[in-house]
């Protein structure tokens, strides 16, 4: 399909949060390299805030970008095509429209959720899984079906299954909890949301969710802590867990994340002292790039542990911006012919856990490398939950939208 020009190539895997910032800033930094972003998707859809559109707080317009738009406003080229795979050894990326050839590549392909933990090679529970009781975590058409479940919900008990971390967005399972809570008391639904959690308490911003829990969702929340999952039933409506099995009359069953299908096929995929994959992206934790490649990188959701001290970067659209920053930035240094300069990012998080009167919390990250030469992580959670912070949160998705969605 693309065979290379004249001009050095940067080919871009996935549009979403990460790789939509690399575009865009790589038409800046690096203005005469040719950029080419391949995407699955015809549109733009915004996790962030989505938990907020599904009980009708943002409406449809708020999520939904062309991404034809700011490709023609920033100068790259989007192919909307399925990626299916990577050859290495010949610098190109295999699509279903055909070959393209690169001499950077940059892969932002967010997360996969996967049920074989649950169900093994069962393909008939992970098809009623995902028809009935998938979780909307990735930019799909199960927002869509998540919405009109909740709509259309007439009372009974919903089970949220949260995944072990590490995961997508950690503290937007407990917003979508108190936003489902406040929808169905104000609508007088008699419905009860259990939330099923592997971790001993819940994190980040503990205080502030436990506050809008017992203060506001009291007669309508169940907040089960050490609950990993051991086995689904999805056809007689039953998780069994560490702490005690529960029937659902509908449910939110979150599978395991981890690393993108296309990470995985890229060979990024670390390994644990005795061999067994990580099931994340092993890569250089501020340079993003693969150890044996300083021109192949993996960004987003995707990257692996980067730090003895905290692990994984929070899985958030703000870090994956800030990597897609900086990745343009070393892109852009390695093009003229320097090594890259590593960069430190910072992340923060606002999540909504009452819509009337609007009211957030917030969590706010950052980092610096310590003595022992480690990237050090500081956290500060924000608890106190009021109106200040959601429009916070508007200020902070209408920045990020103008910085690479919006054309
Ligand atoms: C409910 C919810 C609320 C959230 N709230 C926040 C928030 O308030 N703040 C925050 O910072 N983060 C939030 N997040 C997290 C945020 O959405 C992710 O961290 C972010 O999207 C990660 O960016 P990414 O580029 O790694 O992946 P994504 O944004 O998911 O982009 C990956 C892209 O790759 C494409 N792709 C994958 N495989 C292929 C293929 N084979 N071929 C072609 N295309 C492919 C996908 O279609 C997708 O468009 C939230 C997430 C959820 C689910």
């Amino acid at each position: 399909m693309m065979a290379k020009g004249t001009r050095r190539r940067v080919v871009v895997l996935g549009a979403g949060w990460g790789g939509l910032t690399t575009a865009r800033h790589l038409r800046e930094t690096a203005p005469e390299l040719e950029v080419v972003v391949l995407e699955r998707n015809p549109i733009f859809w915004s996790c962030p805030l989505s938990n907020k559109w599904l009980i009708d707080v943002v409406d449809t317009e708020f999520l939904l970008h062309s991404y034809a738009e700011p490709a023609r406003k920033y100068g790259y080229t989007f192919v909307q095509t399925e990626v299916i795979h990577i050859e290495r050894d010949k610098k190109r990326v295999l699509t279903a429209k055909g070959y393209v050839d690169y001499d950077w590549l940059v892969v932002s392909a967010g997360i996969k959720v996967t049920y074989e933990p649950w169900f093994g090679n069962d393909q008939r529970a992970i098809d009623h899984v995902q028809a009935n009781y998938s979780s909307a975590y990735v930019p799909s058409a199960e927002h869509l079906g998540l919405k009109r479940r909740i709509k259309e919900f007439k009372g009974g008990t919903i089970v949220m299954t949260l995944p072990p971390p590490p995961h997508r967005c950690p503290p937007s399972p407990y917003e979508r909890a108190c936003l489902m809570a406040a929808h169905f008391q104000k609508n007088r639904i008699p419905a009860k949301i259990v939330i099923l959690d592997p971790k001993p308490r819940i994190a980040p911003i503990g205080l502030g969710y436990k506050q809008a829990f017992e203060e506001l969702y009291s007669k309508t929340i169940t907040y089960v802590p050490n609950a990993g999952v051991k086995e689904i039933d999805p056809f007689n409506r039953v998780a069994k867990t560490a702490a005690g099995d529960f029937k659902f009359d509908d449910a939110i069953l979150m599978g395991h994340h981890q690393a993108a299908e296309l990470t995985w096929k890229l060979g990024a995929i670390g390994r644990t002292a005795d061999g067994k994959p990580t099931n994340w992206a092993a890569v250089h934790p501020q340079l993003y790039n693969l150890k044996d490649d300083p021109q192949v990188y993996v960004i987003g959701d995707s990257v692996g542990a980067v730090s003895p001290q905290f692990g994984h970067y929070p899985k958030a659209g703000h870090v994956a911006n800030r990597q897609g920053r900086s990745v343009a930035q070393y892109i852009a240094q390695q093009a003229k012919g320097q090594a890259p300069t590593p960069l430190l990012i910072d992340n923060l998080c606002y999540m909504l856990v009452n819509p009337d009167p609007l009211e957030a919390i917030n969590v706010q990250f950052d980092y610096k490398i310590g003595p022992e030469g480690h990237l050090i992580q500081t956290q500060i959670d924000d608890n106190e939950r009021r109106l200040s912070l959601w429009k916070e949160d508007l200020r902070w998705y209408g920045l990020m939208m103008d910085e690479f969605a919006r054309g």
